[in-house]
């Protein structure tokens, strides 16, 4: 695998005449930013790339500049000269998309995940950098990007920051904030990036209520733990964070939502102080970061709780 820094990278795009730019399954903020800022930066550049994911665009961020233009997974094989796939750690993450280009295309993976497995030809991979939309926006500095549409700015600073929880979390680094600074010199409005992702329909604050009233702790307050079992659970309600309640209780150290989406299929969300939960993710198939990782584990919402639980206390105690 070649590894590759901005400049490699910057290169290697403006090689490519029809790249194809690709995210994670379940994509969140920073992977359509992240995908949508590049797409504008590359259009810019005479590139003609085309934007796929194996998944629908949460609404919440279906108004960013040319959310519209990205394609659902299909039939149709795509015409490219380069698989670009980003904020994605492992081959599996991006789901069918490998199916819609040649088997052998060349990958550009463009990632910050510490759990990434190395599994492209070509590697741009920063852990330090707080979003895949931070590394976006260095990329536009380098090209001394005009922002002239607003719109490019904001689909980076939506993935900045909803990466970084606005600004809060331990991965934010004094070069985030002068990135975003440069993002909101282009005009972008902070108060409606975050109104607009905050702002939930009454039946999730409901759901929340509910939810949360099936609070567990474990591991003497160190773990709490929420879940949506299978007949509460809609795909359609958005509850990725709903996971923020436990997190910030009183001396615990690891917070875990357990979603049972099928009937022997539990999604794993974890969100640690310190513990490294991205190792534990990945010894389950999963992966992240050390403060948040995720992973799916194929079996029932109860099998799946003793055996997360048990991990979890063992790492404690270890103090992994
Ligand atoms: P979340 O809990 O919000 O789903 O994910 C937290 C972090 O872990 C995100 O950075 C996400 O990309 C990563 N992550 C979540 N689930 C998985 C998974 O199944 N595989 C991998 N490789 N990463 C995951
Ligand atoms: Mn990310």
């Amino acid at each position: 695998m070649v590894e590759m820094e901005l400049a490699g990278a910057a290169e290697r795009l403006l090689a490519s005449q029809k790249p194809v730019l690709t995210v994670h399954v379940s994509p969140d903020g920073d992977a359509i930013g992240a995908m949508l800022g590049l797409y504008w930066l590359l259009l810019e550049k005479g590139c003609r790339p085309v934007m796929v994911v194996d998944d629908s665009v949460p609404a919440v961020f279906q108004n960013l500049l040319g959310a519209e233009l990205i394609k659902p997974v299909s039939e149709e094989q795509l015409d490219a000269d380069l698989l670009v796939v980003l904020d994605a750690s492992d081959d599996g993450r991006i789901g069918r998309v490998r199916q819609m280009v040649a088997p052998g295309l060349p990958v550009l993976n463009i990632d910050h995940h510490v759990s990434n497995t190395g599994f492209s030809e070509m590697r741009w991979l920063d852990v330090r950098a707080a979003a895949t939309a931070e590394m976006i926006a260095q990329l536009a500095d380098y090209w001394q990007y005009d922002y002239a549409k607003t719109g490019v700015a904001e689909a980076l600073y939506t993935g900045i920051a909803t990466d970084c929880g606005f600004f809060r979390y331990a991965n934010t680094t004094p070069r985030t904030m002068r990135l975003a600074a440069r993002l909101l010199e282009a005009g972008v409005q902070p108060n409606v990036v975050s109104d607009r992702i905050e702002t939930q329909p009454v039946q999730t604050v409901s759901k929340l209520a509910n939810v949360l009233s099936g609070l567990e702790m474990h591991s003497d307050g160190r773990v709490a733990l929420i879940s949506i079992p299978l007949d509460q659970y809609d795909p359609e309600t958005d509850s990725d964070s709903f996971i923020r309640y436990p997190r910030y209780i009183e001396g615990v150290e690891v917070a875990v939502l357990l979603k049972s989406v099928a009937p022997d299929v539990t999604r794993v969300s974890m969100r640690s102080k310190e513990l490294d939960v991205s190792a534990v993710a990945l010894q389950y198939g999963g992966g992240g970061h050390k403060r948040a990782a995720g992973c799916t584990i194929p079996r029932p919402l109860d099998e799946a709780k003793a055996v997360i639980l048990k991990t979890l206390s063992e790492a404690i105690d270890n103090g992994l």
